[in-house]
């Protein structure tokens, strides 16, 4: 067994979710600042914030990575340049562990601006071979991540021809594009939003028709069953019950994918990877008695159906969704801890309404959940609620047992809202 253990590295939308992933096990946290890291719509980090989340990561050890993988052109290089400026001028250069990007025009001006800043080769760069590892290793890369069409076998010649102090990040969850990744234009040809500059729309979660050009306006369904088809809609990534096989490859970092996923569903996917990693590293005869509390945890957040995507060889027909592009949710986000009071009151934001009288969740940090029921809620003055009607409302809450609650632990219900 490789005796180094691959790192878990969770992506974070903002400083709530970093908290959140380093709280529930990530060893390192990926965030784009405001500006050309892919994912326009996520929230991405102001400057300040950047600062803040560093110091959260860095007291607890771990490491903070930011994304600058948009392909520049040339109008983009000039707000590139200040852009690190910025990042020079706030001290980030001894804070930011390492940048992702994909475009060498944006890697030269990082080597120029920062260059005390780490430098990963991003997947959108489509690395599928070790001579564009070992180009990267020499121009000063210290980690390449994998494309996502690469197979464990193909991964794993790479790892043998590259030096030992060059690191692979792979993906190990998440959604996939029905595309080449970050070779895609169905958001930019329908939408005028470039998938390549973090602004795509889904398209290919939308649903067809053909249209036979002699007959314009008249749509001919495509229909896999009474629902339709979505003929480009991909599964998304679960490799959770094959971290041997992830190992065996020579990959030195588990990637999840999604910087615009919620708290909820970051605390799951990074508490039950965090438990299968650990459990293997104890031993293998636990983690393979555990796969089905892994894959039961995993579907307890949002997720389309999964797939091994191109790990074991080319994809098929069953990689895909043909019937729906909805999500199933099978619990509901009520909020996170910030605090508890000497009275022994827990404060929250809440994201969803519950009421008084409800079972709900917390989930702790050793992997466990606990149910309780609650018992009353307060609102700022302390006036008694049978619920909360104001979504982010700040609340006092009054639980059958909070014993071993702590900050930060999310709270959820299990509401099924598929
Ligand atoms: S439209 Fe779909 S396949 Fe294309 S970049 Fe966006 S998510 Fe990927």
């Amino acid at each position: 067994m490789n005796i180094k253990k691959p790192e878990l590295l969770i992506p974070a939308g903002s400083l709530e979710v970093l908290k959140v992933a380093i709280d529930y096990g990530a060893d390192a946290v990926y965030i784009g600042g405001q500006k050309f890291g892919l994912r326009a719509k996520a929230g991405n980090f102001t400057i300040e914030e950047m600062v803040e989340g560093a110091d959260y990561v860095h007291a607890a050890g771990k490491k903070l990575y930011v994304t600058v993988n948009i392909f520049a052109h040339n109008d983009d290089l000039a707000g590139v340049r200040e852009y690190f400026n910025q990042i020079k001028e706030a001290g980030l250069e001894e804070k930011i562990d390492a940048f992702i990007i994909s475009d060498p025009g944006i890697f030269t001006l990082a080597k120029e601006i920062v260059p005390g800043i780490e430098i990963h080769i991003s997947t959108q760069a489509n690395n599928t071979n070790y001579l564009t590892y070992n180009f990267w290793y020499k121009m000063g890369a210290t980690r390449v991540v994998a494309a996502r069409e690469l197979s464990l076998r193909e991964i794993r010649t790479i790892r043998d021809n590259i030096p030992a102090d060059m690191e692979i990040e792979a993906f190990m969850h998440g959604a996939m594009c029905i595309s080449y990744s970050g070779r895609c234009l169905l958001s930019s040809y329908f939408t005028g939003r470039d998938a390549n500059k973090g602004a795509c729309t889904h398209p290919c979660r939308w649903k067809y028709s053909i249209v036979e050009e002699k007959r314009p306006g008249e749509y001919l369904p495509v229909e896999e069953d009474d629902r339709g088809t979505y003929i480009f809609n991909s599964k998304d990534l679960c490799m959770i019950n094959y971290i041997p096989e992830m190992i065996e490859a020579g990959i030195d970092s588990f990637k999840i994918e999604g910087r615009m996923k919620t708290a909820l569903y970051v605390a799951v996917v990074t508490r039950t990877y965090r438990q299968a990693i650990d459990d293997y590293y104890t031993s293998e005869e636990l983690y393979r008695s555990r796969q089905d509390y892994y894959d039961e945890e995993i579907s307890a957040c949002t997720f389309r159906q999964f797939t091994t995507g191109f790990y074991f060889g080319k994809t098929d027909e069953n990689s895909q969704i043909y019937d729906n592009n909805t999500y199933i949710k099978n619990y509901t986000y009520l909020g996170t801890v910030e605090d508890i009071t000497d009275e022994g009151y827990l404060v929250i934001h809440q994201k969803n309404k519950f009421l008084v009288g409800d079972e709900i969740s917390f989930m702790m940090f050793d992997g466990t959940n606990k149910d309780v029921r609650v018992e009353a809620i307060y609102d700022e003055r302390m006036n008694s609620m049978d619920s909360a009607p104001h979504p982010k409302q700040l609340l006092y809450l009054k639980v059958s047992d909070n014993t071993d609650i702590n900050k930060g632990m999310i709270i959820r219900s299990k509401h099924c809202e598929a």
